[in-house]
């Protein structure tokens, strides 16, 4: 199988020594397929963020493996943990997270300038992100100048900017108003399209999770 993630036997209990433990997954297995957009729906509280945190090597389980791009992650040292989560893999969170001070462009060009890419090469590929999401004419403007919209948009730009094979995305679109979440939506799911991108995506919208190869609801597979 080649799976570009896939977690096996996972399980995580917050507070497990204190008085009061929080037990939110348990021998959960899943898998991403290459090239697959899946939907992970869930209703608020039943751990969607904590199993996209152990999914993103931002966190580790109680037990269980994280096997990404065929390669268990779950042992290794904390560089090699580091290392493949920005070569990867690429991070949407529900609020933007993009740096006040810099442009939409320059925050779509500093991750790939952490990863060793030339300034004009990362520039370019700011560029082309930029115009897929029909922002080309916002690439000097600083994230505050922008809509929530707007923002969403250069913050999946600056996820794809290091050409990541899985994206993981937690309520991409939760923080905007309706018409504008379906719009933006849309555009992200062009997006993965188009770079043939595999993605787990987050969301509690069962109309955005239809658009999806597959749904995969967080109570069934715990
Ligand atoms: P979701 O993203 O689906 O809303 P979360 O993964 O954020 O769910 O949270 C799942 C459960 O774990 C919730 O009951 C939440 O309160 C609890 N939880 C999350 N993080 C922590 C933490 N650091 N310590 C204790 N409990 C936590
Ligand atoms: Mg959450």
């Amino acid at each position: 199988m080649n799976d570009v993630l896939l977690l096996d036997g996972i399980s995580k209990t917050y507070g497990k020594d204190g008085p009061a433990p929080v037990r939110v997954l348990q021998d959960l297995s899943l898998s991403v397929g290459r090239g697959e957009v899946v939907a992970l729906v869930a209703p608020s509280g039943a751990g969607k963020s904590t199993l996209l945190h152990i999914a993103g090597l931002l966190d580790t389980p109680d037990t269980g493996r994280v096997v990404i791009n065929e390669r268990d992650m779950s042992g290794q040292r904390d560089r090699a943990r580091t290392e493949a989560r920005r070569r990867q893999l690429g991070f949407v969170y529900q609020f933007h997270h993009l740096l006040p001070e810099f442009t939409a462009a320059e925050n779509i060009v500093l991750p790939q300038l952490a990863n060793g890419v030339s300034d004009t090469a990362a520039r370019a590929r700011a560029a082309d992100l930029l115009g897929r999401v029909g922002l080309a004419h916002r690439s000097e403007h600083r994230p505050a100048q922008m809509s929530g919209g707007e923002q969403q948009r250069v913050a999946f730009c600056r996820a794809l900017a290091n050409q990541p094979s899985l994206l993981l995305a937690d309520e991409p679109t939760g923080n905007l108003d309706p018409a504008t979440s379906d719009t933006v939506f849309d555009m992200l799911m062009t997006l993965v399209r188009e770079t043939g991108l595999s993605a787990l995506i987050a969301t509690h919208n069962m109309e955005l999770a239809g658009r999806m190869d597959r749904v995969i609801r967080l109570n069934e597979v715990a």
